[in-house]
């Protein structure tokens, strides 16, 4: 048996996660969540199975069992979430890496950092690859994330260097798909939501500011395959998103299309430290992965839209 651990599993990318692992029969799958974002119903349908297994815990708190891979996902991931108690944040990005990393070296076991494109800030090159160290204001209120996440991406190298640990780092662009929690006040969500129930979509700023939106079922094979498909001497970072560069108002207006929606546009100002514009160049994960996301904005946004359909329609 392949001994996994999930962190962060019943969270949106953890749930997906737990779910692929779990197609094959060798996974013994444990998931951890302190469930602050994450929910049970996102791995329901995992909980009858005798090879899974759902512990609720706070990746602060060391955690000790035998393991041979970890997947290391847990930490609130939207700007609303993450800000809401940043010292919360940060503490579960670093002290979270720490504990895990403890586990890895001790039992040997691989562990994946879910890291993330914050860790670019506010970026100045465009599109953004690997090399770039970024453009990050370490006293602004996304700090707590994304210098949290950059700590994190730091410790899994020391402990490679210094312990020999196997770890390997996958830099996430915005993701999104069914299991994202209908109030965690991301974009996609919120404009399906607003545009579904009739309410007015909320376009921070003048919408010109950009994202590149992936699909959650792509996102999770590029991740199974950093994990599985590479030398235990490649350790990335590797940026994993759909390099498909969209404004938010074009997102805005898409969604009302799609959603047939009558929803009205309403500006309110843009956040601090909002980036710009975000793209990820994937050519190191298409050399190293033989990876690139397969599923076209329109294709996803309309599984989306009906996953919403069924959980937040009035
Ligand atoms: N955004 C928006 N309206 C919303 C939520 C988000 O215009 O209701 C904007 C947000 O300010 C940012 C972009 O959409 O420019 C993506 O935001 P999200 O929170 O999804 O992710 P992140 O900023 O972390 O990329």
């Amino acid at each position: 048996m392949n001994r996994v651990l999930v962190t962060g599993g019943a969270g949106f990318l953890g749930s997906h996660v737990c779910a692929e692992l779990m197609k094959s029969p060798d996974n013994y799958v444990t998931a951890l969540d302190d469930l602050s974002t994450g929910k049970r119903e996102n791995i329901a349908s995992l909980l009858s199975s005798d090879r899974f297994e759902f512990i609720q815990w706070d990746v602060r708190q060391p955690f000790d069992r035998p393991v041979d891979q970890i997947y290391h996902a847990a930490c609130p991931a939207s700007p609303k979430e993450y800000q809401r108690s940043p010292t919360s944040t940060t503490k579960t990005c670093v002290l979270g890496t720490l504990n895990m990393l403890e586990l890895a070296k001790k039992y040997d076991a691989k562990i994946l950092q879910f890291s993330t494109s914050e860790v670019y800030g506010n970026p100045l090159l465009h599109p953004q690859k690997e090399e770039y160290f970024g453009n990050v204001n370490p006293i602004g209120v996304r700090s707590c994330y994304d210098e949290g996440k950059r700590c994190a991406e730091s410790l899994c190298f020391d402990y490679a260097r210094e312990f020999g640990t196997k770890v390997k780092i996958i830099r996430i662009f915005n993701t999104y798909g069914p299991h994202m929690d209908i109030a965690d006040g991301r974009v996609v969500s919120n404009f399906i939501v607003q545009a579904l129930r009739g309410d007015p979509i909320t376009i921070h700023g003048d919408g010109s500011q950009t994202r590149s939106f992936c699909y959650v079922d792509d996102l999770v094979s590029g991740i199974l395959r950093m994990m599985n498909d590479t030398a235990d001497d490649f350790q990335g970072p590797v940026n994993l998103g759909n390099p498909e560069e969209i404004t938010v108002i074009a997102l805005a207006r898409k969604v009302l299309e799609m959603t047939g929606s009558s929803s009205r546009l309403q500006y309110l100002p843009l956040p601090g430290d909002d980036p710009v514009q975000r793209r990820p160049d994937i050519s190191l994960a298409g050399e190293k992965l033989n990876w690139k996301p397969k599923v076209s904005l329109d294709d996803g946004l309309e599984k989306t839209i009906q996953y919403f359909r069924e959980i937040a329609a009035p």
